[in-house]
């Protein structure tokens, strides 16, 4: 976007706001990911209040800027050239709320689901533990269905509450929203603003030696340097990790990215690596399943920026 659209914009966007809410301009969005690269938002909020959530939509519709929402960046990979319009983030305290009612747990988007995993085991409720180990917000674990060790967050999830771009806000059942491997579809365009989580009753005891076990599982296989997660979504028939490891893939670079040596499917940032890198880095991965093995790989991980957004 042009510094004088820019400037023409933003009054229009923080005249709407009345609850301390701030914009930045051209704000780099790299250190907001853990993969850590990436280029920056023309514009970028984390709203302070659900008016102010609801007066930028609106902003935003009015003036034909679109809105991506961004979680704890656990799963998103921002291309180099920056993210157009504006880029929210949940993180105020308003929208991280995690509160207790019996076996319902109430969470707000910006809540860590390791923290929903930590409190759902204080309280003695069970079916939250695979959510101890995946480091993003309730808000992205619901757009991509986050799921470990068998389980998937909309096997808990009851009701979904979320503001549409127009910013109304709606509550509807979890039974009537379609939810896929590592998708739900209605929030590719709808802002999650939390949910309703339902466990049933268990000792700590159980529910610790759970969490305990998955942990043990997954840092057996995963890597510790920086990540955006699994890359791809598994493929019919073989894991995505084993098909990139049986491709001789596992080492493979491109400038600062590579294919981590612990796990075929995550790609590691090794410090100095830009989002061009782990683009050309998963082209190649793909190439070659497909030329070798007649397999179409699809990212899960979301790749976001220029003017498109890809799954
Ligand atoms: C080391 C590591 C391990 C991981 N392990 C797992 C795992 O076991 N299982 C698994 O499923 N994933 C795993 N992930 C990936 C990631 O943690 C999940 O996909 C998580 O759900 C992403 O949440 P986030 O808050 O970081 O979302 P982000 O990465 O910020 O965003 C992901 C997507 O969700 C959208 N989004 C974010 N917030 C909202 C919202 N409020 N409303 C609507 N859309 C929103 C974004 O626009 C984007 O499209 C792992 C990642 C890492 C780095």
């Amino acid at each position: 976007m042009s510094a004088t659209i820019v400037e023409a914009v933003s009054p229009g966007l923080e005249a709407a706001l009345i609850d301390g809410t701030v914009i930045g301009q051209n704000v780099s969005l790299a250190k907001l990911t853990t993969l850590g690269v990436g280029g920056s938002a023309d514009f970028y909020s984390e709203p302070q209040s659900q008016t102010d959530l609801s007066a930028l939509m609106s902003a935003c519709r009015e003036h034909g800027l679109p809105v991506t929402v961004l979680g704890l960046g656990s799963n998103f990979l921002v291309l180099d050239s920056g993210v157009r319009g504006l880029t929210v983030r949940l993180s105020a305290v308003v929208f991280a709320g995690i509160e207790v009612d019996e076996s319902r747990i109430k969470c707000g988007a910006g809540a860590k689901m390791k923290k929903v995993a930590a409190e759902a085991r204080r309280r003695g409720l069970s079916g939250m533990e695979f959510l101890e180990g995946i480091p993003g917000s309730i808000g992205g674990g619901l757009r991509m269905n986050a799921g470990a060790m068998g389980s998937e967050l909309f096997d808990v999830v009851e009701t979904v509450r979320f503001m549409d771009p127009a910013g109304e806000v709606f509550e509807i059942s979890a039974e009537s929203i379609e939810s896929t491997y590592r998708s739900c579809p209605l929030l590719k365009n709808q802002i999650a603003l939390g949910a309703v989580l339902k466990g049933e009753p268990d000792t700590g005891e159980a529910i610790t030696a759970r969490m305990a076990e998955y942990s043990q599982k997954r840092w057996g296989s995963q890597p510790k340097a920086r990540s955006a997660g699994c890359i791809f979504k598994n493929p019919e028939g073989i894991p995505a990790g084993k098909l990139v490891d049986e491709l001789g893939l596992k080492g493979a670079s491109v400038g600062g990215a590579m294919v981590s040596q612990e796990h075929g499917n995550f790609i590691v940032n090794n410090g100095d690596a830009t989002a061009g890198d782990v683009s050309r880095l998963i082209d190649r991965i793909r190439e070659k399943a497909l030329s070798e093995r007649g397999i179409e790989l699809q990212t899960e991980v979301q790749i976001i920026g220029g003017e498109d957004r890809h799954e």
